[in-house]
């Protein structure tokens, strides 16, 4: 006989308010989880009966008790960010105190922090790795009235001390996965559905090892860990997106949410020629600049795709190469995005300040090679040392940063070089300073007095501006706060801007029809 299972996704991102410590600025979340759908249509095969507490926002005790209730589950399972860590932990408090039901943390967290979450109060057992199996097996044991002990990729708090299970070879053939059960989700709720674009996931793992990516810490958990990178086969991604598209009939757009997409020439071949025959809806996924080529990126537009997301991380080589273990050229990085361009794909480009060496110099070269690349969109992070990368351990090392830390914080390194206030204002002011350099070079004959006059002026001026972070916070919030509403509200208004943005970074209003 199945049972309840309940997943438990804190689907918000806190960052602690700059000078008003335990003070936090949320910002509202609404994404679909691969990893959950997945689970979900395993155990519904098994015959048990999966439900979703999504949670786009932090709820209050009241709240996430009454849902628990309408719910009622046997099994309540978390999956578990390292920034979401304080909330599942007060979550897994609220579970205990308002019912009887088992208790059990995977995702990212777990698999690279076992010791730390199996600590957990009120944890039974944390899933190390992929869970679509272990989860089925979990519930299977529980619905009946064996106490689970034995069980390969779970570790299990037991009466006599922990119980820590070998962690089972990964699936490595992808089609024998069933299709996820997209209808774990509430599509209302989805910030992509409501203007049009759904996410999909046809691939697991990535064969590469950045300096700021878990990645391969995840891989090595496996006995076979070197299938890591897998993908679903061309005919079966089709019917992936098949089932994507009956679930949400009026998609307009899709978003790839692999880590690289289309890794392998001929799966790419194969999958574009069905892909335009059966689907023919214009996409974005993600890529590496290193990767890409002009025949890549071609095959790419001509099966569909619309934006490519890439990133840059650092405008400094040296910083690519010596810490992030990116090895690309600045040259080739600008030529990359030039290509794009010429292609007509619309490019994100994603960024980093705060890394372990930067200094102000190196942060202000990140600026300078948006501004040059000229991306459709700069998305900006503070570096965040999680635990199992390469960069956590060099980090720690250094002593720039604990070995336990709150990811809500707003910056996390104490470098001699790139203090925090100056890695928060650089991460505060980064899209305008891109925009000021933009600027500057669009002016060609006094480009390089004006791009001197700027790194003088910002190195020299900017950086002791610190007072300017509080003001600069206050604003962004607002500012995405008014992005969301409209997304939310007008979604329509919200597709025509982002549609407008897109065609002139791809070179001119004729690509809106595309
Ligand atoms: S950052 Fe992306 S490309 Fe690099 S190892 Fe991680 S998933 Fe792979």
């Amino acid at each position: 006989m199945g049972i309840p299972v309940l997943f438990v996704y804190p689907d918000f991102v806190a960052q602690e308010r700059t000078g008003r410590p335990g003070t936090y600025d949320v910002e509202t979340g609404g994404w679909y989880a691969e990893g959950l759908g997945a689970m979900s249509a395993s155990l519904r095969a098994a015959g048990h009966h999966p439900s979703l507490m999504h949670l786009t926002v932090p709820p209050d005790r009241d709240e996430f008790t009454a849902l628990l209730r309408q719910h009622n589950p046997a099994l309540v399972a978390f999956t578990v960010r390292s920034s979401a860590f304080p909330y599942c932990l007060e979550y897994t408090r609220w579970v205990k105190e308002g019912s009887g039901a088992y208790v059990i943390w995977g995702g990212y967290h777990p698999t690279l922090a076992p010791e730390e979450c199996l600590e957990v109060p009120g944890v039974d057992s944390i899933c190390v790795g992929e869970g679509d199996r272990a989860i089925v097996d979990l519930a299977d044991a529980l619905s009946g009235s064996k106490q689970p002990v034995h069980i390969e990729s779970l570790w299990f708090n037991t009466a006599s001390g922990p119980v820590r299970n070998p962690v089972r070879p990964m699936v490595e053939n992808l089609d024998e996965l069933p299709i996820p059960d997209f209808e774990l989700f509430d599509r209302r709720r989805l910030i992509a559905t409501r203007t049009g674009v759904a996410t999909a996931m046809l691939s697991r793992g990535c064969p590469f090892r950045c300096g700021y990516c878990s990645n391969h810490r995840q891989r090595a958990v496996y006995p076979n860990s070197s299938r890591y990178a897998r993908c679903r086969s061309p005919r079966n991604s089709i019917e992936y997106l098949r089932r994507l598209r009956e679930w949400f009939p009026e998609v307009r757009e899709l978003r790839f949410l692999d880590n690289v997409f289309g890794l392998g020439r001929m799966w790419l071949e194969e999958f574009s020629e069905l892909y335009r025959r059966e689907i023919g809806l214009p996409f974005s996924c993600n890529q590496r600049p290193d990767l890409v080529t002009r025949e890549s990126l071609a095959l790419l537009a001509r099966t569909g795709c619309r934006m490519i997301y890439m990133g840059i991380e650092s405008g400094d080589e040296e910083v690519r190469r010596l810490i992030l273990g990116r090895r690309i050229s600045d040259e080739r990085l600008k030529e990359v995005f030039r290509a794009c361009r010429e292609m007509g794909i619309a490019t994100v480009a994603y960024n980093m300040v705060g890394l372990p060496g930067e200094d102000r110099k190196k942060a202000l070269a990140t600026v300078k090679m948006n501004a040059v690349c000229r991306p459709a969109s700069v998305v900006v992070s503070v570096f965040s040392p999680y635990p199992g990368t390469d960069l956590y351990d060099l980090s720690v090392k250094k002593g720039y940063a604990p070995r336990h830390m709150d990811y809500r914080a707003r910056t996390f390194l104490d470098q001699p070089n790139f203090s925090r206030q100056e890695v928060a204002l650089v991460y505060t002011y980064f899209r305008l300073l891109v925009g000021l350099y933009r600027l500057a070079g669009a002016i060609p004959w006094l480009r390089r007095i004006l791009v001197l006059l700027l790194d003088t002026l910002t190195i020299s001026v900017f950086f002791r501006l610190t007072w300017l972070v509080t003001f600069g916070e206050r604003g962004a919030s607002a500012v995405r706060r008014f992005r969301e509403g409209i997304r939310r509200y007008i979604p329509w208004l919200y597709r025509l801007l982002r549609a407008v943005k897109m065609a002139v970074a791809r070179g001119g209003i004729s690509a809106i029809r595309k």
